[in-house]
């Protein structure tokens, strides 16, 4: 899994620097532009925009924020793994208590260690799961089948950042679904 978002700053250096190339897509077709190449894209976008379309503007050119990048040589760049927090772990969980399945706000949420910490339980993403308030207090410091309760599923690392998939509902961002591959990044326009 390589999707990555960058910043619409960050795309641009890349661009500039000839490290990475625009993908964009007309109808049915994905084309590729160099930097150059992007430049009279945008002069001719300017005049017929599509939906979403978002330009930054320098004294001498409008240029189209673009929605995906592919890095030219993706070795160069480690792969990052998806950071272990509250709100990673309660986007993973889609904002659902892991014991009754409701969903909440994230202030309504806490984390459960599933093997408490008091019982030598990890902060891992395999011990972790998210639940309402009174889920977490009928639980207690005990395991989930003391307490006779359920997870709805088994805790996993996730395989991309669950705040990335979050985006990719949002029509803004729907391009990105096309680009799961390896080596290419989605602009946080
Ligand atoms: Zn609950």
């Amino acid at each position: 899994m390589g999707l990555r978002v960058v910043t619409a700053r960050r795309a641009f250096v890349l661009l500039f620097k000839s490290d990475a190339e625009v993908i964009d897509v007309d109808g049915e077709i994905f084309l590729t532009f160099d930097f150059t190449a992007w430049v009279d894209r945008s002069r001719a976008r300017l005049y017929a925009p599509v939906d979403h379309d978002l330009f930054v503007r320098t004294p001498r050119l409008q240029v189209l924020v673009p929605k995906v990048i592919r890095l030219l040589e993706y070795d160069r760049l480690p792969r990052r793994e998806v950071k272990f927090n509250r709100r990673n772990i309660i986007a993973r969980d889609e904002y659902r208590c892991q014991y009754c399945g409701k969903r909440f706000s994230a202030s309504h949420l806490s984390i459960d260690h599933i093997i408490p910490k008091s019982r030598g339980g990890k902060s891992i993403w395999t011990n972790v799961a998210t639940a309402c308030n009174p889920c977490n207090t009928r639980k207690g410091g005990r395991l989930p089948w003391e307490a006779s309760m359920h997870l709805l599923r088994s805790p996993q690392m996730p395989r991309r950042n669950p705040t990335l998939t979050d985006k990719l509902r949002n029509r803004r961002y729907e391009m990105w679904n096309y680009f799961l591959r390896d080596g290419e990044l989605a602009i946080d326009g």
